[in-house]
């Protein structure tokens, strides 16, 4: 039996699949954050992440830094600034320029054996990839992930429709916190039954239907201390053929 909390969250699943990681992380070294690697390495442990991707806009400085301390828990990524949004590489081992188009980015990262994430869909706030430009993508065959929970949105940003037909199209799903400051870590995130070992590893675990997606809307801060609000989507089942 399940319990619910009244928000969708199935806490027995949480307990019974232990692993939390959370996908789409910033630090200082991103330009829009002011996250020290000192900071990042106590917002982590505080978290409690098994495995987080570390995801500045430009550079995967900071990740490499961060993952010559912690290791297999930290994957390398990078937020890429592409002509039709943003997308992000994960498991990178070389920087990717800015300015692609989507689909030469896409290429670039899985010549590195990445893994193409692509962040807050459709979110008109932020430099995101449009509905049809990330279903082009898809249908090409050049995306691995999708974020459908994002800490900077509550969930009535959330575009249903967008999340309607991703979900249609099987592809891999995750929910991550965007984390700008140390406190947003894990905030949303993804609980996984196993920790994955290699890029092919985490799709196969984000296509799982027993993977866990939980997404929290992080109040930024303002003059007042910072505050998680809890909207989680709780898990998404797939139908299974
Ligand atoms: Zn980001």
């Amino acid at each position: 039996m399940k319990a619910n909390d009244g928000y969708g969250v199935c806490k027995e699943d949480t307990k019974t699949l232990k692993y939390s990681i959370d996908l789409h992380t910033h630090t200082m070294y991103s330009g829009d954050s002011s996250t020290t690697v000192e900071e990042y390495l106590q917002g982590f442990s505080r978290a409690g992440l098994s495995l987080a991707a570390i995801t500045d806009h430009l550079t995967i400085q900071g990740a490499v830094a961060i993952k010559g301390i912690l290791g297999e828990k930290i994957v390398v990524g990078q937020e890429i600034r592409v002509k039709e949004g943003e997308l992000i590489g994960l498991y990178l081992s070389e920087r990717i320029s800015p300015g692609l188009s989507g689909k030469v980015a896409a290429q670039a990262i899985h010549s590195q054996g990445g893994l193409v994430y692509i962040p807050h869909p459709g979110d008109k706030t932020r430099a995101s990839m449009s509905q049809a430009s990330l279903m082009t993508l898809i249908n090409e065959g050049y995306v691995d992930v999708v974020e459908v929970g994002n800490s900077k949105l509550d969930r009535s940003s959330l575009s249903q429709e967008i999340v309607a037909e991703i979900l249609e199209t099987g592809a891999a799903l995750a929910s991550s916190s965007d984390a700008h400051v140390p406190e947003a870590l894990g905030s949303s995130h993804t609980v996984v039954a196993t920790l994955p070992s290699c890029a092919d590893d985490l799709k196969r675990l984000l296509k799982d239907p027993e993977t866990i997606l939980v997404h929290n809307h992080f109040d930024p801060a303002r003059k007042w201390r910072a505050k998680i609000v809890p909207s989680q989507l709780g898990s998404i089942r797939r139908a299974t053929s």
